[in-house]
């Protein structure tokens, strides 16, 4: 319903609609374009349901997921051909371009149209410039959630394009591939991402280790450690997901100016003054207010199903505004384990009905509509839930979205979240709970294997990973139900003559001045504006000036340094003492290196040293490049030298790496040439 939205169509100069189109295998899919403003950032959406479109071009456009994998590509060449367009026809001409996960990847193809046939520039210029622009975020950890398109549909909606710009279609196949040269494999758009990119990141700490497992087939010279694909941690805007009463107490105690400086630690010491009293009775307001809220919400679902009145008479009493109350809501993919709690029924049981120490839970999510397993999961959950004792201290809400999110964040004591570890590549809700004083107790997965301290909230076991999901549950549904009996309830209910829990809220403020200051979306765009956007617009601007000239100097380079490099050698490596380090020394190191003609800062040599363990492999491994050089005696070779620091005793090895270097290389290149000794 377009028309009640704040939606902006957009025009050109005279007024009209800007209709663009995109070619779908020969056949036009026409679409305008829609703004709507998200606070000061406008937003640009794609809408192909307009009368110039057939029915079935219509259709792209109407539903996310759904439909096969033709009707996917079709959506992703309109979301990245037809988007890089659009900004095009209203002159916005971006100096980067971050893609959020393979989908838009296409976006690149269609920059390096525009770069060949606008600018006139080679298909390989086209492609350097295009890396140096871009930049790739990966999500998913796992595989069979990232977009593959098998070479018939890439045949059918790309070869003719490709070869029109002066692009070889079966090269073009290999931007897609794991391992280019197999030809069994489909078109990954990940991998067409980070191909075409100068930087990729994941999105955590421990998920850009697991991206970096995931995708190392991209660059298979390269040790895992060495595969360029880094992290940027996702954070929270806070002040859209904290209560109104808490955010009073910040205003008051963190100072008005908090909401501009929330990445600032010392900012968030300050919540330590806040009175324990003060802050308690705003936890006790959130919980009320979140346990009417869940009253109202049970029994509107209660009616819709044409329940009997005493059925909804009961819906009044459910839960209880002064119990510890536990929160679970997000997605119900089967990797979240919403039904760990349930694993033992009589356990579950016994913590929830404790004497003088109540327990509750409030549930929430959807499933994707084509997840069977995880609709399962819900219905597990509502089937337990109508039983004694189970009935009216565990809920669910349905139609989870982001006004639910908000009164469970705000009104939880605890926060709970199970994901079978890796997989949860950040997860946001518990620091949205957090930044409301809510406890995290969680599976070290995601945010919380970094944001976990040891004292501001609990871990679920303690970051091991299993072969056996069977295993792994049995295991952690354990510690969960001993966590919960023997700390998280204990602690809330430790009350002092006052009433006040004063243990717990000393933790709570734990939680705040330590997840607070790091876990927000103003430190996440600062990360990526500094490791990211500023490097890679700067990259940019340079490569374009005086008509591409340093681009197309560099891409020559570049491909006059590929035809030398087997005529690089590494001659001799000389290290002072190797076998018998001692602490704290330095190690004098050279190497000596015939450079095939070429101009000794043209490369870049690293020693790789650290530990070695009895396979000669390294326990830990420390880089330095080696910066200083000089002519060497044999004819057109050079010693290139330096210093390592040890900062271990024993056994030290080390290794040599050389990869090509110039300033304004995209990452992905350097690392295409690489010789090691
Ligand atoms: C924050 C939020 C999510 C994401 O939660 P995760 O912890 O990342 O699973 C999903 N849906 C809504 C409505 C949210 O507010």
């Amino acid at each position: 319903e377009f028309d009640t939205l704040p939606l902006e169509k957009q025009t050109d100069s005279t007024g009209a609609t800007i209709i663009l189109s995109v070619d779908l295998a020969g056949e036009p899919l026409y679409f305008r374009i829609l703004k709507i403003n998200v606070g000061r950032i406008p937003l640009y959406l794609l809408d192909a349901d307009i009368p110039e479109n057939s029915p079935k071009m219509r259709s792209v456009t109407s539903r996310l997921y759904g439909g096969d994998n033709e009707m996917r590509i079709r959506q992703e060449i309109l979301l990245g051909v037809g988007g890089s367009r659009a900004l095009n026809a209203l002159g916005i001409d971006p100096s980067v371009f971050h893609l959020n996960e393979g989908h838009a990847a296409f976006t690149l193809l269609e920059r390096v149209r525009y770069f060949v046939e606008e600018k006139h520039l080679s298909f390989d210029e086209a492609s350097f410039m295009v890396k140096s622009q871009s930049i790739l975020t990966v999500h998913t950890p796992v595989p069979a959630g990232n977009d593959v398109f098998d070479t018939a549909l890439m045949e059918k909606y790309f070869r003719r394009e490709v070869e029109r710009i002066g692009g070889r279609f079966h090269k073009f196949l290999e931007l897609g591939r794991r391992r280019p040269d197999d030809a069994t494999e489909g078109f990954w758009m990940p991998v067409l991402g980070l191909r075409l990119s100068s930087r990729a990141n994941g999105v955590s700490r421990l998920h850009g280790r697991v991206a970096r497992d995931m995708w190392s087939l991209v660059w298979p010279h390269l040790d895992r450690l060495d595969v360029p694909i880094g992290y940027v941690t996702n954070g929270v805007h806070i002040p859209s997901y904290v209560s109104r009463d808490l955010l009073k107490i910040y205003d008051r105690y963190l100072g008005p100016g908090w909401t501009e400086d929330p990445d600032n630690e010392k900012v968030w010491q300050r919540a330590l003054t806040i009175p324990d009293t003060e802050l308690w009775r705003t936890r006790e307001r959130c919980r009320t207010r979140l346990v009417y809220f869940a009253r109202r919400r049970l029994i509107k679902q209660l009616k819709g199903r044409n329940a009997s009145a005493h059925e909804i008479d009961s819906a009044e009493n459910v839960l209880n505004p002064e119990a510890l109350t536990i929160c679970f809501a997000r997605r119900f993919a089967t990797y979240k384990r919403a039904t760990l709690l349930f694993r033992d029924p009589d356990r579950l049981a016994a913590i929830l009905t404790k004497t003088g120490r109540p327990v509750q839970l409030i549930f929430a999510g959807k499933a994707h509509p084509a997840d069977d397993a995880g609709k399962q999961l819900i219905r597990t959950i509502i089937q337990m839930i109508k039983e004694e004792p189970f009935r009216g201290r565990i809920v669910f809400i349905e139609d989870y979205d982001i006004n639910i999110a908000r009164y469970m964040v705000q009104g939880a004591d605890v926060w709970l979240n199970n994901p079978r570890r890796p997989l949860e590549a950040c997860g946001t809700s518990g620091m949205k709970a957090a930044a409301n004083g809510a406890l995290s107790l969680s599976i070290l997965d995601g945010w919380w294997d970094e944001g976990y301290l040891g004292d501001n909230g609990w871990a679920i076991g303690s970051g091991e990973e299993y072969d056996n999901p069977e295993y792994q549950d049995q295991i952690e549904s354990r510690d969960l139900y001993d966590l919960l009996e023997q700390s998280v309830a204990p602690l809330f209910y430790e009350r002092g003559i006052d009433d006040i829990p004063r243990d717990w809220i000393s933790m709570m403020k734990r939680s705040i001045t330590s997840i607070c200051p790091e876990f927000n979306s103003h430190r996440m765009v600062s990360d990526y504006i500094e490791g990211s956007y500023v490097p890679c617009a700067t990259n940019s601007e340079v490569l374009r000036k005086n008509d591409f000239g340093l681009l197309k100097e560099m891409v020559a380079w570049k491909k006059q340094i590929a035809r030398d490099w087997p005529n690089l050698k590494i001659l001799d490596v000389t290290v002072d003492d190797r076998t018998h380090a001692i602490k704290g020394r330095q190690l004098d190191v050279s190497v000596t290196i015939d450079t095939a003609g070429h101009n000794p800062d043209e490369l870049k040599v690293e020693i790789f040293h650290g530990p070695i363990n009895t396979y000669e492999e390294f326990k830990v491994r420390n880089v330095t490049v080696l910066e200083n050089f000089k002519r060497a005696q044999t004819n057109g070779s050079f010693v290139f030298s330096g210093k390592i620091p040890l900062m271990y005793s024993g056994l030290y090895g080390y290794t040599v790496r050389i990869t090509p270097y110039m300033p304004y290389l995209p990452v992905s290149e350097s690392y295409e040439l690489i010789l090691r000794g």
